[in-house]
């Protein structure tokens, strides 16, 4: 059976327990390494740990974000170019 004074009990340790880690807890601004998610500095530039490991793997990353953004912007580009310079290039008499 179940002992309803020790229910309230625990609900209130429970409670009192989300209470102190919400108050006196409080949880110093941090950033996380992006690699593995270990709280690092706030300051810390690039956002990773002292891991050499997080370190190469930001900065392969990195350089494939880079790639991403230049094939996005040359896909754009041809997008734009042919919505735009197809009409354009046929007023022009060009085509
Ligand atoms: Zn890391």
């Amino acid at each position: 059976m179940v002992d309803a004074s020790k229910v309230k009990q625990n609900i209130a340790k429970m409670t009192n327990k989300a209470r102190s880690s919400l108050g006196t807890g409080k949880v110093q601004p941090h950033k996380h390494c992006r690699v593995c998610f270990t709280p690092i500095k706030l300051s810390a530039e690039p956002r990773v740990c002292g891991d050499q490991a997080c370190i190469d793997k930001n900065a392969r990353d990195e350089r494939n974000e880079k790639q991403m953004k230049i094939w996005m912007l040359a896909f754009l580009g041809l997008f734009a170019f042919t919505l735009v310079g197809g009409p354009v290039l046929r007023t022009l008499g060009i085509v």
